[in-house]
Protein backbone atom coordinates (compact mmCIF):
# COMPACT_ATOMS: atom_id res chain seq x y z
CA UNK A 1 0.00 0.00 0.00
CA UNK A 2 1.14 4.17 -1.12
CA UNK A 3 1.95 5.76 2.09
CA UNK A 4 -0.86 8.29 0.41
CA UNK A 5 -3.42 5.42 1.00
CA UNK A 6 -2.60 5.62 4.64
CA UNK A 7 -4.69 7.02 7.61
CA UNK A 8 -1.85 6.18 9.79
CA UNK A 9 2.09 5.12 8.86
CA UNK A 10 4.43 3.95 11.54
CA UNK A 11 7.95 2.82 11.05
CA UNK A 12 10.13 2.48 12.81
CA UNK A 13 9.07 3.65 15.93
CA UNK A 14 10.63 3.86 19.27
CA UNK A 15 10.76 5.66 22.40
CA UNK A 16 11.96 5.03 25.57
CA UNK A 17 11.97 6.21 29.46
CA UNK A 18 14.82 6.42 31.51
CA UNK A 19 16.26 4.07 29.27
CA UNK A 20 13.20 1.61 29.27
CA UNK A 21 12.46 0.80 25.47
CA UNK A 22 8.51 0.96 25.79
CA UNK A 23 7.98 1.05 22.24
CA UNK A 24 10.80 -0.75 20.35
CA UNK A 25 10.81 -0.04 16.16
CA UNK A 26 6.95 -0.41 15.88
CA UNK A 27 5.44 -0.23 12.77
CA UNK A 28 2.01 -0.19 11.88
CA UNK A 29 0.24 0.84 8.57
CA UNK A 30 -3.94 1.20 8.62
CA UNK A 31 -5.27 1.85 5.58
CA UNK A 32 -7.99 4.76 4.79
CA UNK A 33 -11.37 3.66 5.97
CA UNK A 34 -10.07 0.47 8.16
CA UNK A 35 -10.99 -0.26 11.61
CA UNK A 36 -8.04 -2.37 13.38
CA UNK A 37 -8.00 -4.13 16.54
CA UNK A 38 -4.83 -3.63 18.88
CA UNK A 39 -4.31 -6.56 21.21
CA UNK A 40 -1.15 -7.38 23.52
CA UNK A 41 -0.44 -7.68 27.35
CA UNK A 42 -0.07 -5.62 30.49
CA UNK A 43 2.50 -3.38 29.65
CA UNK A 44 2.66 -3.99 25.37
CA UNK A 45 3.26 -0.30 24.63
CA UNK A 46 -0.75 -0.26 23.63
CA UNK A 47 -0.99 3.45 25.76
CA UNK A 48 2.29 4.37 24.90
CA UNK A 49 1.63 3.73 20.91
CA UNK A 50 -1.79 6.00 21.03
CA UNK A 51 0.13 8.65 23.24
CA UNK A 52 2.20 9.17 20.51
CA UNK A 53 0.02 8.95 17.10
CA UNK A 54 -1.81 12.27 19.66
CA UNK A 55 1.50 13.47 20.56
CA UNK A 56 1.15 13.54 24.52
CA UNK A 57 4.66 11.34 23.63
CA UNK A 58 7.43 12.29 20.98
CA UNK A 59 8.78 9.27 19.64
CA UNK A 60 12.92 9.23 20.03
CA UNK A 61 12.54 7.26 16.20
CA UNK A 62 11.01 6.39 13.43
CA UNK A 63 8.12 8.12 10.80
CA UNK A 64 4.39 8.65 12.46
CA UNK A 65 2.35 10.14 9.39
CA UNK A 66 -1.38 10.79 9.16
CA UNK A 67 -3.57 10.35 6.21
CA UNK A 68 -0.55 10.04 4.34
CA UNK A 69 1.12 13.14 4.44
CA UNK A 70 1.03 14.82 7.26
CA UNK A 71 3.82 14.00 9.85
CA UNK A 72 2.43 13.97 13.34
CA UNK A 73 5.99 14.30 14.95
CA UNK A 74 5.96 17.91 13.60
CA UNK A 75 2.83 19.00 15.73
CA UNK A 76 1.86 19.03 19.26
CA UNK A 77 -1.09 17.13 20.93
CA UNK A 78 -4.30 20.24 20.53
CA UNK A 79 -2.79 20.63 16.43
CA UNK A 80 -3.28 16.73 16.16
CA UNK A 81 -6.53 16.94 18.08
CA UNK A 82 -7.57 19.61 15.87
CA UNK A 83 -6.14 18.04 12.71
CA UNK A 84 -9.08 15.30 12.90
CA UNK A 85 -7.47 12.30 15.37
CA UNK A 86 -10.17 11.97 18.12
CA UNK A 87 -9.44 9.58 21.45
CA UNK A 88 -11.24 8.12 23.41
CA UNK A 89 -10.23 6.96 27.17
CA UNK A 90 -11.28 4.20 29.00
CA UNK A 91 -13.69 6.15 31.50
CA UNK A 92 -16.70 8.59 29.87
CA UNK A 93 -16.00 11.52 30.68
CA UNK A 94 -19.69 13.36 29.88
CA UNK A 95 -21.12 16.84 31.37
CA UNK A 96 -22.97 14.26 33.89
CA UNK A 97 -25.19 17.67 34.68
CA UNK A 98 -26.06 18.54 31.21
CA UNK A 99 -28.93 16.13 28.41
CA UNK A 100 -27.71 13.91 26.34
CA UNK A 101 -28.42 16.23 23.42
CA UNK A 102 -26.96 19.24 25.16
CA UNK A 103 -23.66 16.76 25.81
CA UNK A 104 -23.91 16.82 21.42
CA UNK A 105 -24.17 20.52 21.16
CA UNK A 106 -21.03 21.01 23.62
CA UNK A 107 -19.24 18.44 21.53
CA UNK A 108 -20.66 19.83 18.06
CA UNK A 109 -19.36 23.85 19.41
CA UNK A 110 -15.85 22.70 20.46
CA UNK A 111 -13.67 23.51 23.91
CA UNK A 112 -13.77 27.42 23.39
CA UNK A 113 -17.83 28.34 23.31
CA UNK A 114 -19.37 25.86 26.10
CA UNK A 115 -21.90 29.19 27.08
CA UNK A 116 -22.58 30.29 23.60
CA UNK A 117 -23.60 26.80 22.52
CA UNK A 118 -26.01 25.98 24.87
CA UNK A 119 -27.85 29.47 24.31
CA UNK A 120 -27.86 29.90 21.06
CA UNK A 121 -30.93 28.70 18.61
CA UNK A 122 -29.31 25.06 16.74
CA UNK A 123 -29.23 25.94 13.29
CA UNK A 124 -30.39 23.57 10.72
CA UNK A 125 -27.24 21.30 10.13
CA UNK A 126 -26.75 21.28 13.72
CA UNK A 127 -29.95 20.12 14.62
CA UNK A 128 -29.67 16.99 11.84
CA UNK A 129 -26.43 16.47 12.77
CA UNK A 130 -27.15 15.46 16.31
CA UNK A 131 -30.38 13.36 14.91
CA UNK A 132 -27.91 11.59 13.25
CA UNK A 133 -25.67 11.06 15.64
CA UNK A 134 -28.06 10.38 18.01
CA UNK A 135 -29.41 7.66 15.34
CA UNK A 136 -25.77 6.03 15.02
CA UNK A 137 -25.58 5.44 19.41
CA UNK A 138 -29.02 4.72 19.49
CA UNK A 139 -29.76 6.96 22.43
CA UNK A 140 -32.51 8.83 20.99
CA UNK A 141 -34.86 8.05 23.21
CA UNK A 142 -32.60 9.33 25.94
CA UNK A 143 -32.19 12.48 24.12
CA UNK A 144 -33.36 14.61 27.39
CA UNK A 145 -32.30 12.57 30.19
CA UNK A 146 -29.13 14.42 32.15
CA UNK A 147 -26.14 12.20 31.33
CA UNK A 148 -25.82 10.92 34.90
CA UNK A 149 -28.85 9.13 34.84
CA UNK A 150 -27.46 6.70 31.71
CA UNK A 151 -26.03 3.20 31.97
CA UNK A 152 -21.97 3.14 32.17
CA UNK A 153 -22.29 1.39 28.35
CA UNK A 154 -25.01 4.74 27.41
CA UNK A 155 -22.11 7.10 28.66
CA UNK A 156 -19.47 5.22 26.43
CA UNK A 157 -21.60 5.76 23.73
CA UNK A 158 -22.34 9.07 24.58
CA UNK A 159 -18.83 9.81 24.62
CA UNK A 160 -18.15 8.02 21.10
CA UNK A 161 -20.95 10.30 19.60
CA UNK A 162 -19.24 13.29 21.60
CA UNK A 163 -16.44 12.53 19.12
CA UNK A 164 -18.19 11.80 16.30
CA UNK A 165 -19.45 15.42 16.56
CA UNK A 166 -15.61 16.26 16.03
CA UNK A 167 -16.03 14.60 12.68
CA UNK A 168 -12.89 13.04 13.03
CA UNK A 169 -11.25 11.54 10.11
CA UNK A 170 -9.39 9.01 12.39
CA UNK A 171 -10.86 7.63 16.35
CA UNK A 172 -8.92 5.85 18.70
CA UNK A 173 -10.76 4.19 21.28
CA UNK A 174 -9.40 2.55 24.31
CA UNK A 175 -11.17 -0.47 25.94
CA UNK A 176 -14.88 0.39 25.07
CA UNK A 177 -16.33 -2.58 26.42
CA UNK A 178 -14.26 -2.54 30.38
CA UNK A 179 -17.57 -2.94 32.35
CA UNK A 180 -19.94 -3.39 30.10
CA UNK A 181 -22.87 -6.12 30.54
CA UNK A 182 -22.43 -8.51 27.32
CA UNK A 183 -25.37 -7.23 25.71
CA UNK A 184 -23.88 -3.55 26.08
CA UNK A 185 -20.74 -4.97 24.75
CA UNK A 186 -22.21 -6.42 21.77
CA UNK A 187 -24.29 -2.74 21.21
CA UNK A 188 -20.79 -1.08 21.22
CA UNK A 189 -19.41 -4.15 18.45
CA UNK A 190 -22.26 -2.83 16.00
CA UNK A 191 -21.65 0.69 17.13
CA UNK A 192 -18.17 0.90 16.18
CA UNK A 193 -19.07 -1.42 13.02
CA UNK A 194 -21.38 1.25 12.06
CA UNK A 195 -18.93 4.40 12.85
CA UNK A 196 -16.34 2.51 10.79
CA UNK A 197 -18.37 2.32 7.78
CA UNK A 198 -17.25 6.01 7.46
CA UNK A 199 -14.54 6.23 10.02
CA UNK A 200 -10.78 4.78 10.33
CA UNK A 201 -11.13 3.41 13.67
CA UNK A 202 -8.13 2.03 16.19
CA UNK A 203 -9.48 -0.11 19.05
CA UNK A 204 -7.44 -1.24 21.76
CA UNK A 205 -8.95 -4.06 23.48
CA UNK A 206 -8.43 -7.14 26.00
CA UNK A 207 -11.95 -8.74 25.33
CA UNK A 208 -11.74 -11.33 22.49
CA UNK A 209 -15.05 -12.04 22.66
CA UNK A 210 -15.61 -8.24 21.46
CA UNK A 211 -12.95 -8.42 18.84
CA UNK A 212 -14.15 -11.52 17.34
CA UNK A 213 -17.27 -9.17 17.07
CA UNK A 214 -15.49 -6.63 15.46
CA UNK A 215 -14.63 -8.95 12.89
CA UNK A 216 -11.44 -7.05 11.91
CA UNK A 217 -7.74 -7.21 11.40
CA UNK A 218 -5.77 -7.77 14.59
CA UNK A 219 -2.23 -6.59 15.47
CA UNK A 220 -0.77 -7.78 18.62
CA UNK A 221 1.68 -6.19 20.17
CA UNK A 222 4.36 -7.31 23.02
CA UNK A 223 7.63 -5.62 24.50
CA UNK A 224 6.91 -2.15 21.91
CA UNK A 225 6.84 -4.31 18.63
CA UNK A 226 4.15 -6.13 16.52
CA UNK A 227 4.06 -9.77 17.67
CA UNK A 228 1.43 -10.79 15.15
CA UNK A 229 -0.94 -9.58 12.68
CA UNK A 230 -3.95 -10.77 10.87
CA UNK A 231 -7.68 -12.06 11.55
CA UNK A 232 -8.05 -12.85 15.21
CA UNK A 233 -7.98 -16.73 14.07
CA UNK A 234 -4.54 -16.13 12.72
CA UNK A 235 -3.33 -13.95 15.68
CA UNK A 236 -4.94 -15.94 18.53
CA UNK A 237 -3.31 -19.40 17.01
CA UNK A 238 0.32 -18.05 16.56
CA UNK A 239 2.24 -19.84 18.93
CA UNK A 240 4.61 -16.34 19.83
CA UNK A 241 0.90 -14.92 21.00
CA UNK A 242 0.07 -17.89 22.96
CA UNK A 243 3.31 -17.79 25.21
CA UNK A 244 3.05 -14.53 25.39
CA UNK A 245 -0.49 -14.34 26.87
CA UNK A 246 0.06 -18.32 28.75
CA UNK A 247 3.37 -17.46 29.49
CA UNK A 248 4.29 -20.67 28.13
P1 LIG B 1 0.01 -1.09 27.71
O1 LIG B 1 -0.89 0.07 27.42
O2 LIG B 1 0.11 -2.05 26.56
O3 LIG B 1 -0.32 -1.78 29.00
P2 LIG B 1 1.99 0.97 28.13
O4 LIG B 1 2.14 1.68 26.83
O5 LIG B 1 1.20 1.64 29.18
O6 LIG B 1 1.50 -0.52 27.88
O7 LIG B 1 3.44 0.73 28.74
C1 LIG B 1 4.52 0.14 28.01
C2 LIG B 1 5.75 0.07 28.93
O8 LIG B 1 6.28 1.39 29.09
C3 LIG B 1 5.45 -0.42 30.33
O9 LIG B 1 6.52 -1.22 30.76
C4 LIG B 1 5.34 0.85 31.14
O10 LIG B 1 5.70 0.62 32.48
C5 LIG B 1 6.32 1.77 30.45
N1 LIG B 1 5.95 3.20 30.51
C6 LIG B 1 4.87 3.76 29.92
N2 LIG B 1 4.83 5.08 30.15
C7 LIG B 1 5.90 5.36 30.94
C8 LIG B 1 6.45 6.55 31.54
N3 LIG B 1 5.85 7.74 31.36
N4 LIG B 1 7.58 6.44 32.27
C9 LIG B 1 8.20 5.25 32.43
N5 LIG B 1 7.75 4.08 31.89
C10 LIG B 1 6.63 4.14 31.17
Amino acid sequence: MSKVDTILYLDGVSVSFDGFRAINNLSLVLAKGEMRAIIGPNGAGKTTMMDIITGKTRPDAGEVFFNGTIDLTQHDEADIAMMGIGRKFQKPTVFESHTVEDNLVLALAGPRSIFPALFHKKTKPEAERIDEILATIRLEKRRYDHAANLSHGQKQWLEIGMLLAQDPKLLLVDEPVAGMTDAETEETARLLRDISKTHSVVVVEHDMHFVRELDVRVTCLHEGSVLSEGTLDHVSADQRVIEVYLGR
